[in-house]
């Protein structure tokens, strides 16, 4: 754990420059807009330890997968998000010697980095002193446009503090760039067209195998007093490199500043030959803009996005810098103006889990972009897999499923199963019932139903054709039975008769049957058509899926009255994970992987998810049980472990619990607690983390159309409050000392219960509900 970020409630900030540091802080200053990000490295020229990173949501490439003992049916490929050409690049030259800041070659001082979340802007500032003596002040912004998302713009201002001399400048795109991932060190990218004249660099590449092109563009533009710099500005032409170079003579205490204008377009968005034209106008447009326009736009458009997601805490800097965090880089990684991107686990912030599409999408990250965003958002999240259905029933087909029967992959880009580890590519099936879910949940919110007229029934006949296929009966237990699968808990492979499958797969087709009833009535004609391209017959189909699921066979503990999380669970030695040596923690750091198989210890909430998912169908005191079976068994080394934690304690009026939970997520990356956050940020717990706060701390629920508020105020905080929107209302929610309050901040009426007692927010109105007295 580190504890090296300042406290802030806008901002995030380092000072001081620690090499030791640097990949971390690379991870966490990260800037993106949903259509490309990148890491925090440098503009100048680094030699040092660092982890390179741009990237263009989409553009990925299908790397061999690499695997010693072949199986039937392991995917060919692994997908990854490639590395794409670094934009950023400002090589400063002075008498000779290069700016860089690696510590072998200058001395650095006075370095501050800030992510100005409100604004979306990083700022970088520092002091060097060259081998040579000569020192120099530098102060860089730079953003990745919310409102013009194929543009992005540095400021780059550079002061001589104790020489008057030249300043010999090369800004530059550098596409000879590789994944740190890739085997056998490959280079994905290859070269199709470079051109440069005065001011611009224009760089194109295409992806090997994949075909993706990218036009990468500059203009540069730099102001010495306040006025234009005229000079020579020649091209640098390299193989997948071009550059604008240029030089100015400074005085001591004269600032240079250098505009950067920059833009990213790929032909997922244009036919080629329109690629370079296209980056061309993106040029000529932010540039005669102008930087501080272009920042005053972001600007807006930020705040525009706060209005919608911001939660306030009051009384804890640490904790409400730790919120804004996780809501800021959310909305910098998915903006849903796309059906065909979706949210990699570690967003635009690096390589890990090679930028695909998880389970974490639907369970985690569906419930934020619901609330806080246009409801085409997450809609463009559920089409996305809908799109992909195709290719989902051919991942079940070539596994011996038939009849439409669909299996969606554990981890994709293009809709094909793209992961290689038998026990998850195979067995984690459990993401099928995710997808299903997000489903569920989005016309609960939102009151959709057309959803699945249009695209949600099909999908789901085609996910329940799946479970049905996939039970087996079971002689001896006279029940349905599921064998040989991997649930959320992955410390375990395998096993029999998962409870959280099994619960899922039952729900799913209960659900799917329903769909079906619902479709029939409202929509007789676009029924029709659905059944008989896809052969459903109803009457069949439905009332096998039925049967199943009444006769389903769920693990169980008689005596202490839980779900068990899987046949023969019981069997392990159960010993509470706080009785592990610490220096053994992380399991998965320390121990054989055959050693976690055997033993008791849960990486995430498994049992605990099914109820996080259906908790209306429990009672306190059964969710309280398997609580206190489960969570001390938990070593919650999944990132995705402890939000649901505290939403469950939170249920249970485990406060505590639900606040301890909390902050480990929500500091999660701030302060490196898994010690990986070098590999980039986690993007998809951090919907988790609004989820404690809105689902857990405020107990927000939807049942029979109506929103649910169970709130508590961890004793900590002052207050905490948040917007959301829910069927064409803007709902502010506040918790204080005292109770609850809601405004309704819309121009319809409508009606919401707390504590169990329904109340009528006329629009404009707002509503306060004392908090319960506590026995
Ligand atoms: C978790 C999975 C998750 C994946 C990507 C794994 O560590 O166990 O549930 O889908 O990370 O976030």
């Amino acid at each position: 754990m580190k504890n090296y970020i300042k406290a802030d409630e806008w901002n995030i900030i380092e000072e001081g420059f620690d090499p030791v540091l640097n990949k971390i802080s690379e991870s966490i200053f990260s800037i993106g807009n949903g259509h490309m990000g990148q890491r925090a490295n440098f503009e100048e020229a680094y030699s040092g330890d660092t982890l390179q990173g741009n990237y263009i949501a989409g553009v990925y490439y299908p790397d061999k997968t690499r695997v010693g003992w072949w199986k039937n049916g392991y995917p060919e490929n692994f997908a990854k998000v490639l590395n794409a050409a670094n934009w950023i690049g400002i090589d400063i030259t002075i008498g000779k010697e290069k700016l860089d800041l690696d510590l072998n070659h200058c001395r650095v001082f006075d370095f501050k980095r800030v992510l100005n979340m409100r604004e979306g802007y990083l700022q970088r500032s520092f002091k060097a002193e060259l081998p040579n003596g000569k020192q120099v002040a530098v102060n860089a912004k730079r953003f990745c446009s919310i409102a013009d998302e194929e543009a992005g713009a540095i400021a780059y201002t550079i002061t001589p503090l104790n020489f008057d001399g030249e300043l010999a400048i090369t800004a530059y795109i550098d596409g000879d760039i590789v994944n740190q991932d890739s085997n056998y060190d490959e280079k994905f990218w290859d070269h199709i067209n470079s051109e440069a004249q005065n001011q611009d660099a224009f760089l194109t590449l295409k992806t090997k195998k994949t075909a993706f092109e990218v036009c990468t563009g500059s203009r540069i533009i730099a102001y010495q007093d306040a006025k234009l710099v005229n000079t020579c500005f020649s091209p640098i032409v390299k193989e997948k490199y071009i550059g604008t170079s240029f030089s100015v003579q400074a005085k001591q205490g004269q600032e240079t500043v250098i505009y950067k204008y920059a833009a990213n377009v790929s032909s997922q968005n244009y036919d080629t030959e329109n690629l370079l034209p296209a980056c061309k106008n993106v040029i000529d447009r932010i540039s005669s803009k102008g930087f501080e326009r272009l920042l005053a736009e972001q600007a807006a458009a930020w705040k525009i996005k706060w209005d919608e997601s911001d939660i306030l805490i009051e009384g804890d800097v640490a904790a409400q810098q730790g919120i804004r965090f996780n809501i800021f880089q959310l909305c910098q990684t998915y903006t849903g103006k796309d059906d065909r991107l979706n949210i990699g686990p570690k967003g635009f912030t690096g390589e890990k889990y090679g930028g695909s599409t998880y389970w974490d999408t639907e369970a985690y990250c569906v419930p934020f972009y619901l609330a806080t965003a246009p409801q085409q958002v997450a809609k463009n999240l559920l089409i996305y897999r809908y799109k992909q259905l195709g290719k989902a029933i051919e991942n079940a087909t070539k596994l011996g499923f038939n009849n439409g029967a669909a299996l969606y992959p554990m981890v994709t880009m293009t809709g094909e199963e793209c992961h290689n580890e038998w026990e998850i590519t195979f067995e984690e099936i459990h993401r099928n019932g995710a997808i299903a879910y997000a489903i569920f949940n989005y016309i609960r919110y939102t009151g959709d139903k057309d959803y699945l007229n249009d695209y949600g029934l099909e999908v789901l006949i085609a996910i329940a054709r799946f479970w049905s296929q996939r039970v087996n009966w079971s002689k001896a237990k006279h029940r349905f039975v599921i064998m040989g699968v991997t649930g959320p808990n992955e410390y375990e492979n395998n096993v029999n008769n998962n409870w959280y499958t099994n619960n899922i797969a039952c729900w799913c087709m209960e659900y799917a049957a329903e769909a079906v009833k619902h479709v029939k009535q409202s929509s007789p004609e676009k029924y029709d058509t659905l059944a008989e391209r896809i052969s459903f017959n109803e009457i069949e189909e439905t009332s096998f899926w039925n049967h199943i699921s009444e006769n389903m066979y769920f693990p169980k503990d008689e005596t202490r009255d839980i779900f068990l999380q899987q046949d023969e669970f019981l069997d392990k030695e159960i010993i509470p994970a706080k009785e592990l040596n610490p220096q053994e923690r992380p399991l998965n750091q320390h121990w054989s992987w055959d050693r976690i198989l055997r033993s008791c210890y849960i990486k995430q909430a498994d049992v605990l998810q099914g109820i996080y998912f259906f908790n209306e169908k429990y009672d306190i005191e059964t969710i309280q049980r398997n609580y206190n079976f489960y969570e001390p068994l938990t070593v919650h080394e999944s990132s995705l472990s402890p939000c649901v934690h505290a939403i469950i304690a939170s249920r249970i009026g485990a406060e505590s619990d639900a606040y301890k939970f909390y902050l480990r997520t929500a500091r999660l990356d701030l302060d490196d607690y898994n010690n990986d956050t070098e590999d980039g940020l986690h993007i998809t717990s951090m919907a988790g983390t609004w989820m404690s706060v809105v689902e857990g701390f405020a107990g927000m629920h939807i049942k029979d159309d109506r929103l649910r508020f169970n709130p508590f105020l961890p004793v900590q905080w002052r207050s905490y409050s948040f917007n959301i929107s829910f069927r064409n209302t803007l709902i502010n929610v506040k918790v204080d000392t005292d109770g609850i309050y809601l405004s309704n901040r819309s121009a319809n009426d409508i009606s919401v219960d707390v504590f169990d007692e329904t109340y009528l927010m006329k629009a404009g109105t707002q509503v306060f509900a004392m908090h319960k007295v506590k026995v």
